[in-house]
């Protein structure tokens, strides 16, 4: 059986400890989309963690962590990654690279930071992990896939044909050096020898494991607003953020997915730029920043301090539509526990109407936030085990939003460990 774990919003909902928590009893966790620009924290018995390409599943020897075909695959980070958590004493994980995945190539590093610095301040804030590049070559289907790495003919003459193609942007309009061919065929060469104990058909991987009753995880990135086509485009990531996109990204059959597992934090967080309603600014957002998520809410990538706003119900009811919402993992409620009211934006004002249905980017950027408050708990509920020892403000707090929203909330997490879960019977 196959169940999805993915965000609601804007990334950073704290899928990572979600994937982690279930990846306890799961055989396989899979990557299906997105690269090196998100990460997940995960706290665990080894420490804390910053993923950025591994699955969550890596922590677990008995799991099998899959780079689906849908990733985009950054070879040296990826590297780095597993040296790092090995160095921390995890025991080397299993894993296996799709043959068929895409590799960022450096170019598409150089791509990401010269346009950046040509668009000065007017970007959309990129990590400059040259997603966009690599996305944008991979449907101009000059990218290059793992298998290729394989057959030195082919390598040699696509590396003359793109460089040829993306010469003409660094030369003329970047003013940068040309590519270097044969140093980039080295490249290619060390990417090719880190890469191969790891490729395989990872597509047939999964479904004879699906065949022996297997378990099945797919970890997203990011969330419904960062999707190219439901999201807040243009300020939205490169690949789809959907859990129905997780069938093409980890290449299985869309009727096997039999949970989702939407996660929606308890207040709102977003990075980069974009329409972001029920956004909160100064001391407000400050004491929000420093006390949310595990040790304030920066990005895990970045470093960069997030953008913080109050609970947004009607971002996160399209979020949960969007993904085909089975159970709401409902994160980072203690945070929470300091105030004496809690806002919660209800609604939209667009041009003097109310909606409680997600608009397109055009309307998004006149939206005035509807704000309701509800009382706070005032009191720290990490440690709490089951949902009737919560203060019945923290539980008027979740059954409200759960009516807001639509969507069934079965876990409440109240911390950053694996076991600070509340499961919740619907
Ligand atoms: P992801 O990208 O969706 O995995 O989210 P991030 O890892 O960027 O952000 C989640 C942050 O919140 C991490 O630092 C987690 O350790 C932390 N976290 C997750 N769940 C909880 C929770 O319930 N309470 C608190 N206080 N922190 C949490």
């Amino acid at each position: 059986m196959v169940k999805a774990v993915v965000g609601a919003n804007w990334g950073d909902e704290g899928k990572g400890k979600i994937t982690d928590m279930l990846a306890a009893k799961a055989d396989i966790v899979v990557r299906f989309q997105g690269g090196a620009n998100a990460g997940h924290t995960i706290v665990n018995n080894y420490g804390k963690f910053a993923l950025h390409t591994l699955p969550s599943g890596v922590f677990y020897d008995h799991t099998t962590s899959i780079i689906g075909n849908g990733v985009a695959l950054n070879i040296p980070i990826l590297m780095g990654e597993l040296k790092s958590i090995t160095d921390k004493g995890v025991p080397m994980p299993k894993i296996l690279i799709s043959d068929r995945a895409q590799i960022v190539m450096p170019y598409h590093i150089l791509l990401d930071q010269y346009e950046e610095e040509r668009l000065a301040g007017k970007s959309f804030g990129s990590t400059k992990s040259g997603i966009a590049p690599f996305y944008s070559d991979k449907y101009a289907k000059i990218g290059f896939q793992v298998s290729e790495l394989f057959d030195e003919d082919i390598l040699k003459e696509k590396v003359e044909r793109v460089a040829e193609i993306k010469n003409v942007l660094f030369e003329h309009m970047y003013h940068k050096d040309k590519i270097d061919t044969a140093k980039l065929l080295d490249t290619l060469h060390e990417y090719r020898d880190m890469v191969k104990p790891f490729v395989c058909d990872t597509s047939l991987y999964i479904s004879n494991a699906l065949k022996e009753g297997k378990t099945v995880l797919l970890e997203g990135q990011l969330g419904t607003l960062k999707d190219p086509d439901h999201g807040i485009y243009p300020m939205v990531t490169s690949s789809s953020t959907l859990a129905a996109f997780g069938a093409i990204g980890a290449g299985i059959a869309p009727y096997e997915i039999k949970q989702v597992v939407t996660v929606c934090k308890a207040y709102s967080s977003a990075v980069g730029a974009g329409a972001f309603v029920s956004e909160i600014f100064g001391d407000e957002a400050d004491e929000l920043r420093r006390r949310g998520g595990d040790g304030g809410e920066y990005g895990a990538t970045t470093g960069r301090p997030r953008r913080m706003g109050w609970f947004d119900c009607v971002a996160s009811k399209y979020g949960c539509r969007m993904q085909g919402t089975t159970d709401v993992a409902f994160t980072v409620l203690d945070v929470l526990g300091y105030l004496d009211e809690i806002p919660v934006c209800t609604g939209y004002e667009i041009d003097g109407e109310v909606t409680t249905d997600f608009p397109v980017t055009r309307l998004l950027e006149k939206a005035k936030p509807v704000i309701e408050k509800l009382p706070g708990w005032k009191c720290d509920i990490r440690g709490i085990k089951t949902y009737e020892e919560l203060p019945k403000e923290c539980r008027a707090y979740v059954e409200f939003i759960e009516e807001r929203i639509g969507y069934p909330i079965t876990m409440i997490s109240n911390g950053p460990s694996r076991d600070d879960i509340i499961y919740r019977k619907k």
